[in-house]
């Protein structure tokens, strides 16, 4: 992809002086995108930052016309120009394909780490209030199940796959390090399910493991995802930054905005190498389209992140604290947050309430002021270095192909589909065990495991037992399934694959 040099523009005042112009790609949206998009850009002016916006579309309007991908071409290159987006949210019309435009624009310009700051606010009633949260979930956004590749089996056995890498783990754990690193935070809690998925987010685990030993200032520690979803209900002052796998940190993200007031407040940032996109977590509100209602405060917070990440220290914090001191002096108060404090006639409408933020730009909050950044543009954060060491996995070179794990479907019960296998499996290859679902049923392990008529049966090279240890060629394992295959549906084959004498499989329950 090609990116402009510079997405700055120079302009020359009537008095001679040159000023550098941001440009920003700014997205209206649907529903009620274009009032809150329309509510941040009229208060960053009025705070005097020199931007020039690029407007443009995307979203159902872009479907109902027949683009498929609802971002059309012109957007596109207006934000490989500028490389910062200021978004409303985008609606996937029903019956316009199945791709959201969220998700499109997220992968085109591989906006790899979701951040999504969660703060108490003041005046903001929750059941947490007067404890300080201030945390921030920093959710890997590329990776994981949400790569979407899944596949049916069977007509009755689906699959996802979750793939894990530790090129995507060290961008997103990388990229919370030096979050904390610029914010002055202590910690970073990296939040898996390693126990359960040893290799997948195991890997993620490790990864986080060998960076926090380049950020020493910063402690590092780890929770099991469930854990963290518990600590988080209970406690979470606790914790300072979360960084976490994408499944983990949708749910986990969404959780820790529930704390702090809810989606009118839940402000998100996504970053990625070359571009970086700024939006409000909640979508596009239909009902309240056009009835100048709805509360603007999630996107004008996200614009404060976009600030911050195009070097405006200075606006964002007086635009963050304006905010502050209209949540806490109550003078402005939205619907929502009207209805949480149990008196609806007081509510004021979005425009109201933008006006009141623009006439507090300069004032500070009494219960303290924004938490700033050390003044590092994230835009010139290096992102692309990776670990020079990489994995000892990969340094070894030992790598040997021991096997292959085919998945079938057949009628032929599990008693007998064993013995049968053992026979087709020849002279290089022997059967290590048959699974339904991951629970070995043959040989028998004595653990029940429900017959679906969908196995995994596990072939490895004799004398591989568990450590990965004899080899097996690529021909081999073809001839096998040739045999296999003449007699039962395969579904699926994943190549068996030893690093380093280790094998790169798990084993199934009862192996
Ligand atoms: P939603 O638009 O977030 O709205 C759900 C409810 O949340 C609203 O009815 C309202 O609750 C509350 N809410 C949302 N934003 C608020 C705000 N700024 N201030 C106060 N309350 C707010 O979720 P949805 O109805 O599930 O989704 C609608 C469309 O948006 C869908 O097409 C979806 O795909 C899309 N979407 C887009 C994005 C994105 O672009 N990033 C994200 C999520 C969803 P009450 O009814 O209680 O007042």
């Amino acid at each position: 992809m090609h990116f402009a040099s510079e997405p700055y523009e120079r302009h020359v005042h009537e008095n001679g002086q040159q000023r550098d112009v941001r440009r920003v790609t700014l997205i209206p949206g649907d529903g009620v995108g274009p009032e809150v998009v329309r509510s941040a850009r009229r208060i960053i002016e009025a705070a005097g930052v020199p931007i020039e916006w690029e407007e443009a579309e995307a979203g159902a309007e872009v479907f109902r016309r027949g683009d498929t991908s609802g971002v059309p071409r012109e957007t596109q290159e207006s934000i490989e120009r500028t490389r910062v987006v200021l978004k409303g949210p985008l609606e996937t019309p029903v019956g316009y394909g199945e791709k959201s435009a969220n998700v499109t624009l997220r992968k085109l310009f591989e906006t790899y780490a979701n951040v999504r700051p969660c703060r108490e606010l003041p005046g903001v009633p929750t059941r947490y209030a007067g404890e300080g949260i201030d945390l921030v979930v920093v959710r890997e956004n590329m990776e994981d199940l949400y790569a979407g590749i899944e596949h049916l089996q069977t007509p009755d056995v689906a699959q996802c796959l979750k793939i894990i890498t530790r090129r995507g783990s060290e961008k997103v754990i990388r990229y919370a390090f030096e979050l904390a690193r610029r914010e002055g935070r202590r910690r970073v809690t990296a939040a898996t399910k390693a126990n359960i998925m040893k290799l997948t987010e195991g890997l993620f685990k490790r990864v986080h493991e060998e960076l926090a030993a380049e950020y020493r200032e910063v402690e590092a520690d780890h929770l099991i995802i469930d854990n963290a979803a518990h600590q988080l209900v209970k406690d979470p002052s606790q914790f300072d930054i979360i960084v976490t796998t994408n499944l983990n940190g949708d749910i986990i993200s969404d959780l820790a905005s529930g704390l702090v007031g809810g989606l009118g407040f839940a402000s998100s940032g996504n970053y990625g190498d070359d571009v970086a996109i700024f939006e409000a977590v909640h979508g596009s509100a239909p009902k309240y389209a056009s009835k100048d209602v709805i509360n603007p405060t999630a996107l004008i917070l996200s614009s404060v992140l976009m600030l911050r990440h195009i070097g405006e220290f200075e606006a964002a914090d007086r635009i963050e604290d304006a905010v502050l001191v209209t949540l806490e002096e109550g003078q402005a108060v939205t619907q929502d947050l009207a209805r949480l404090s149990g008196d609806v006639e007081a509510a004021t409408s979005t425009t109201g309430y933008t006006e009141a933020v623009i006439s507090n730009l300069g004032r500070h909050p009494a219960g303290g002021s924004v938490r700033s950044s050390a003044g590092i543009p994230e835009a010139v954060v290096p992102r692309r270095t990776m670990t020079s060491a990489g994995s000892a996995r990969e340094a070894s070179g030992d790598r040997k192909l021991v096997g292959a794990d085919v998945f079938l479907e057949t009628d032929v019960a599990v008693d007998e589909l064993g013995p049968e296998l053992e026979r087709l499996s020849g002279d290089s290859l022997r059967v290590a065990m048959i699974s339904s679902r991951g629970t070995r049923v043959y040989p028998p392990s004595g653990l029940r495991a429900e017959d679906i008529g969908w196995y995994q049966c596990r072939f490895v090279a004799p004398g591989t037992n568990g450590d990965g240890g004899s080899a097996v060629s690529d021909r081999e394992v073809l001839e096998l399934l040739g045999r296999v295959s003449e007699r039962h549906r395969v579904t699926q084959v994943e190549m068996l694959q030893s690093f380093n004498g280790e094998p790169g499989y798990t084993r199934a329950q009862g192996e």
